[in-house]
């Protein structure tokens, strides 16, 4: 495909709520356009990533393929902070060059071979531009329908022209593919998700992210009593979350023995809780080591044993960070549906021996009592012991 008559490829990225922020919202900018160049890193193109009024403009090279251009757009839409990634052209600002460029897009569109009903939508970003908004759509307008004899369809139409007159130059394209939404990862500050091998987690990793914070990730592998599975699978979690925020690190727990002391302390039904709080006292730890501001968990209210109120309440109460539940009002067909759109659930769903599953009572206790629980506490020596944990960490890095 050669579209050297539309000018200069480029791709054109419509930024979300950051557009809502009033004077911090420079910064906000600046943490986006960094993290959509680490995120072009890889591709391996001299490419100009530039702000413009109101969006973001990624230039590419004299002489860059569609398919390149397309692996531009597509890197971009996994950084949080857009809403649209338009593959678009620059052209001159002059009627005539927008009019021309307009009528080769729509003729090379599919849309168009099928006699597609289309409307065209102009937005003057420059108000010196000589024809006003209304008029440069009657102009392309007309002329696409003489061209190709296309039907206008202004209220629902099947290809949309969108041209865009900014400050230096022209934008026109069609459609485009939507971004992940959100705010650019690290503007929120850093946290640690505690991460198993399920389905949940991974979600509310993702979506924390997508909320601006940079994460760590955490999980307790049930080693030396279980394989190493559980780790493969958060490794292979921890890479596929990779694309929205970069520079993912993962830390695995050993937990198996303290699991067992657990189990040796008595208190069958409480086992579960005591264990929860144990992984959050542990990850208190190690997130001060690492400056994160905040744990992050996959709870969803009353979705298990571990999930109720009582439970809840009895898990904040063994750390001072916040814990941040992003799913705590989902259903688990809705996480699901997430995990699926975001690519984990099949990772999620290979097999593997959760270390949970080392401490599985008859009848989980659903209202444990802060006080019993502390009692545990007191005979395992858990501020001692989390410690302990953390000192035995390991760090995965992603390659
Ligand atoms: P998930 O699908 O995330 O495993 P779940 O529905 O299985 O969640 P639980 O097993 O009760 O629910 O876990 C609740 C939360 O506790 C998890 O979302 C996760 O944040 C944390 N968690 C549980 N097990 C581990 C583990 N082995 N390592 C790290 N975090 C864990
Ligand atoms: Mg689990």
């Amino acid at each position: 495909m050669t579209m050297s008559a539309l000018g200069e490829p480029c791709v054109l990225l419509k930024l979300g709520e950051i557009v809502l922020k009033g004077k911090n919202r420079e910064l906000f900018e600046r943490r986006l356009i960094s993290n959509i160049r680490d995120a072009l890193r890889s591709l391996d193109l001299k490419l100009d990533v530039r702000k413009r009024h109101g969006v973001i403009a990624i230039f590419l090279p004299q002489g860059a393929t569609a398919e390149q251009a397309q692996a531009v757009a597509q890197r971009v839409a996994d950084v949080p902070g857009l809403v649209w990634i338009h593959r678009a052209w620059r052209v001159a600002k002059d009627p005539d060059a927008v009019l021309k460029a307009g009528l080769e897009l729509v003729g090379e569109s599919e849309e168009a071979k099928r006699g597609a009903r289309f409307a065209v939508r102009s937005r003057r970003r420059d108000k010196r531009f000589p024809l006003r908004s209304n008029e440069l759509d009657r102009l392309v307008g007309g002329a696409i329908n003489d061209e190709y004899g296309l039907p206008v369809d202004l209220k629902n139409p099947e290809l949309t022209v969108s041209i865009e007159v900014d400050r230096d130059e022209v934008f026109v394209f069609t459609g485009g593919i939507p971004g992940q939404g959100g705010l650019p990862v690290g503007s929120s500050g850093r946290a640690l998700v505690l991460m198993s091998g399920g389905i949940d987690s991974p979600v509310a990793a993702y979506r924390m992210m997508r909320r601006g914070l940079h994460v760590d990730f955490l999980h307790f592998s049930g080693i030396p009593f279980t394989t190493s599975e559980s780790i493969y699978k958060a490794y292979a979690l921890v890479k596929k979350l990779d694309r929205f925020q970069g520079r993912s690190r993962l830390w695995v727990v050993p937990f198996g023995k303290a699991q067992q002391s657990i189990r040796t302390s008595g208190q069958d039904r409480l086992a579960v809780i005591a264990q929860r709080r144990l992984m959050l006292k542990t990850a208190e730890e190690v997130a001060h080591r690492i400056h994160a501001a905040a744990l992050v968990t996959g709870d969803a209210l009353g979705q298990v044993s571990s999930q109720t109120l009582a439970n809840i309440t009895a898990q904040d109460n063994a750390v001072d960070l916040p814990i941040l539940r992003p799913l705590v009002g989902w259903d688990k067909t809705e996480i699901m549906a997430e995990a699926r759109r975001i690519g984990t659930l099949e990772i999620s769903e290979l097999p593997d021996e959760d270390c949970c599953t080392l401490l599985a009572p008859k009848r989980a206790e659903t209202r444990a009592k802060i006080e019993d629980l502390k009692q545990i506490e007191k005979r395992l020596d858990a501020e001692e012991l989390c410690v302990q944990l953390a000192d035995s960490i390991q760090e995965y890095t992603l390659d």
